[in-house]
C-alpha cells in the first residue's frame, strides 16, 4: 500500500539527488517494504496535478456543468475523476481525507456507545415491500434483478434491513438496551439530475446509525446524545452549522432535524432566528410563516447544504418487523428507534465548497490529506546546497515526531523553481508548506514556514521547526 515511498535516506549526498538519480532510486525501492527513514515523494503521487481547466472541461463535460467551486477545484487538482454521470473515482488524497473524516466519526459514535456493523449494499425488494417503501420511494431507488429474477435495490438508507436484523434476534433484554448501530458504507441514490460532484452524486458514502431503546423517554435521550455528537463533530473539524428542525419526509417517525452548512450554492433554503437559536428548513415551517414561534422576532432566510439528517421514528419501524425486547416486567414490548445520517462524501466536498477560495482548496485541518510539505530548492540553483539540509528535516520531523509518519510529501520535483511548487501547494491546501530558500543558507539555517489556514510566514530554524510542529494534531 505504501509502494509510493521511496528510500532516498540512504543516499548520504541528497543533495546530489538530481531528477535522474531519484527516478533511478524509486525504482530500485519500488518493491521493497516501505518503514522507517523512507520518505514520501510527491512525483510518485497517483494525482494528475497537470490537468488543465480546458482538459478537467473536456472530461466533465459542458464548462456550464461545472457549477460549483468545490467540484471545480477538486477536478482541477486530481482529487475526483468522474467515471459516469453522478460517479466519480475518489484519488488517493480524497481516499486519504475520507479515512480522516470516518475516524473522527468512529470517535464521536463510539463516543456515545455507537458499535460499528455492516450490511450489504444490495437489499432484497420483499424488505422494502413490508414497509410499502418498494413503491413509495419510486425512482429514487437503483432497482436490479439477479440471474433468478429476484428483484433487489442498492440500498440508500437502511431501516429495513437492520430493523429486519433487531428482529431476528428473539431473546433481547431492555438490560441490553439502547444498542446504537452504524455503518459507513456506499449508498446509491438514482439521482435525476446530479450535480455539484461529490454534493449531489448517484454513489456516496453515508454514515447511517439506528438506536433501539427500551421507551420513548431513553429514545429522546439517546436522539439527544447523538445531536451531541452531530454537533461535537462539526466543531472539531471547524465548520460552521446550522441545526435545523426538518421534515420527516419519506423516512417517517415524529421529529427531526438537519445539520446544514451555510453557503450559497446550497439547495435548502433555512430560515433562521438571530435573536433566538431556533432555525428550520422553510419547508417544514411553511412560506407564509414570517415570524420565530420561539420568540416571535422576525426569521431571516439563508441556503445550506445537509450534511446530517436525524429523525426520532417511535415504533413505526418495530411495529412493522416486530423488533421486541422483553421489558423489566417480563412482557414482550417494541423497540423505540431513532436514526442518524451524515454524508461523509458530502461532508468533504461541502467543508471544501466553504472553506476554500476560488482558487485554492482549503480544508478542515484534520481532514488534510496532508499535513506538511517540504519544497527543496530548484535543482542547479543558487541555494541547491540548502537541499540536503531539508532532506534531513524530512528525516527529523518524521523520527522525532511520530504522529507526523505518513504526514509529511517531499516536493521532488526539482527542475521547477520553488515559487511554481508554493503555487500547487497553495492550491492543494497543505496546512503547513516549508522552504529551503536562500536563508537556509545563512550560518544558523532558517526555514520559511508558511501556515495556509492562517496566511502566516514565519522563519524559523530546524529546532524551531521542530517546536512549531508539535502543535499539529493529526487524526
Ligand atoms: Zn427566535
Amino acid at each position: 500500500m505504501e509502494g509510493l515511498l521511496t528510500r532516498c535516506r540512504a543516499l548520504s549526498t541528497w543533495a546530489t539527488c538530481s531528477h535522474q538519480l531519484s527516478r533511478y532510486i524509486s525504482h530500485r525501492c519500488h518493491h521493497s517494504a516501505p518503514g522507517r527513514g523512507q520518505r514520501l515523494i510527491l512525483s510518485r503521487m497517483f494525482q494528475p496535478q497537470n490537468l488543465r481547466e480546458d482538459q478537467v472541461l473536456s472530461v466533465e463535460g459542458k464548462s456550464s456543468d461545472l457549477t460549483c467551486k468545490s467540484q471545480r477545484l477538486m477536478l482541477q487538482v486530481g482529487l475526483i475523476l468522474p467515471a459516469s454521470p453522478g460517479c466519480y473515482h475518489l484519488l488517493p488524497y480524497t481516499v486519504r481525507a475520507m479515512e480522516k473524516l470516518v475516524r473522527v466519526i468512529d470517535q464521536e459514535m463510539q463516543g456515545i456507545g455507537g458499535q460499528k456493523i455492516s450490511m450489504p449494499s444490495l437489499s432484497p425488494a420483499e424488505l422494502w415491500q413490508i414497509t410499502n417503501r418498494w413503491d413509495l420511494m419510486g425512482k429514487e431507488l437503483l432497482r436490479l434483478r439477479d440471474r433468478h429474477g429476484k428483484e433487489y435495490c442498492l440500498g440508500p438508507t437502511h431501516e429495513e434491513a437492520i430493523t429486519a436484523l433487531i428482529a431476528s434476534q428473539k431473546k433481547l433484554s431492555y438490560k441490553q438496551l439502547p444498542f446504537l448501530l452504524y455503518q459507513v458504507t456506499r449508498k446509491f441514490r438514482d439521482e435525476p439530475r446530479p450535480r455539484f460532484g461529490l454534493l449531489r452524486s448517484r454513489e456516496f458514502y453515508m454514515k447511517d446509525m439506528y438506536t433501539f431503546d427500551s421507551s420513548p423517554e431513553a429514545a429522546q435521550q439517546t436522539y439527544g446524545l447523538v445531536c451531541d455528537a452531530y454537533c461535537s463533530l462539526f466543531d472539531r473539524l471547524g465548520l460552521r452549522f446550522i441545526k435545523a428542525q426538518a421534515d420527516v419526509g419519506s423516512i417517517g417517525g415524529t421529529m427531526s432535524h438537519e445539520f446544514q452548512l451555510p453557503v450559497d450554492i446550497g439547495e435548502d433554503r433555512l430560515a433562521v432566528c438571530p435573536s433566538c437559536s431556533f432555525s428550520a428548513n422553510v419547508e417544514t415551517l411553511g412560506l407564509s410563516q414570517k415570524n420565530c414561534p420561539a420568540c416571535q422576532g422576525p426569521l431571516t432566510e439563508t441556503k445550506g447544504i445537509e450534511v446530517g439528517h436525524t429523525f426520532y421514528l417511535g415504533t413505526k419501524y418495530s411495529s412493522i418487523f416486530n423488533a421486541q425486547f422483553t421489558n423489566a416486567h417480563g412482557k414482550p414490548s417494541l423497540a423505540e428507534m431513532g436514526c442518524y445520517g451524515l454524508g461523509v462524501t458530502r461532508i468533504l466536498a461541502a467543508a471544501i465548497e466553504v472553506l476554500s477560495t476560488e482558487d485554492c482548496i482549503r480544508w478542515p485541518r484534520l481532514l488534510a490529506p496532508y499535513q506538511v510539505c517540504l519544497i527543496p530548492p530548484k535543482a542547479a540553483s543558487k541555494e541547491e546546497a540548502a537541499a540536503e539540509l531539508m532532506g534531513h528535516l524530512y528525516d527529523h520531523i518524521t523520527e522525532a515526531l511520530p504522529q507526523l509518519h505518513g504526514e509529511v510529501l517531499l516536493d521532488d520535483r526539482t527542475h521547477l523553481t520553488i515559487g511554481n511548487r508554493l503555487k500547487d501547494a497553495n492550491k492543494l491546501g497543505y496546512p503547513f508548506v516549508i522552504i529551503a530558500g536562500k536563508r537556509a543558507l545563512e550560518d544558523s539555517a532558517h526555514f520559511e514556514v508558511w501556515c495556509q489556514n492562517t496566511g502566516e510566514v514565519l522563519f524559523l530554524t530546524k529546532e524551531g521547526v521542530m517546536e512549531f510542529l508539535t502543535q499539529v494534531q493529526v487524526v
